[in-house]
């Protein structure tokens, strides 16, 4: 196969993820530029989803609890299954401890949506309760669609500055060390975007 066909192998498979693309790219712990069609994450299998965390909407609502986000002082709500609240509930404990931190994921944009992405007709991570959104400084709220990119195979510049900060990048590394993968780490990028993704992180998986 050519590389045109492998990138074409990437959008599609995006549609319609199994399990093994799921676990196919390895999220980054380091803070490089990603290359185009690294999206470690993005490739998500709806069936894994829906019995780790609720088959419908319903479903999921009635797993949800409340989480105190000590970095801004409210609560958030958050799938309990699997473990999801309870390590946010330690990110967030973590982060509080220093204000300048805190300041970055102290406005929520919110966490259970049961909707599909933008642009496609996939299920987010929101629909299941296991992502959230935060408002961060406006140089770094960054998400590839604002940018005016429409596809994977026709990437945006990366903004670099999103790698450039060191108190994002201690944010970012308490929520991977509970975790969470962290959007900003895609080619795609959503910077404002944290999901729990210990699949991706465990030692034993990666
Ligand atoms: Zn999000």
């Amino acid at each position: 196969m050519g590389g045109v066909d492998s990138n074409a192998a990437f959008t599609t498979r995006l549609k319609n993820a199994s399990i093994a693309d799921q676990l196919s790219q390895t999220y980054p712990l380091d803070f490089a530029i990603p290359k185009q069609y690294k999206d470690a994450g993005r490739l998500r299998n709806d069936a894994f989803f829906k019995v780790l965390y609720g088959n419908t909407a319903k479903e999921v609502q009635a797993n949800m609890t409340t989480v105190q986000w000590r970095p801004s002082g409210k609560t958030l709500q958050f799938n309990k299954r699997n473990n999801a609240s309870i390590q946010l509930q330690k990110v967030g404990d973590e982060i509080a401890k220093d204000k300048a931190l805190s300041a970055y994921v102290a406005k929520s944009l919110g966490t259970l949506n049961w909707r599909m992405i933008a642009g496609t007709n996939r299920l987010s991570s929101h629909s299941f309760g296991v992502a959230v959104d935060f408002h961060l400084p406006k140089h770094l709220h960054k998400y590839w669609r604002w940018d005016g990119c429409t596809s994977e195979d026709k990437p945006c510049l990366y903004p670099k500055a999103l790698l450039q900060d060191p108190k994002l990048n201690q944010v970012v590394k308490i929520f991977e060390k509970h975790g969470f993968i962290w959007g900003g780490k895609w080619a795609s990028y959503d910077s404002p975007h944290f999901e729990y993704r210990p699949e991706l992180l465990i030692k034993e998986c990666r």
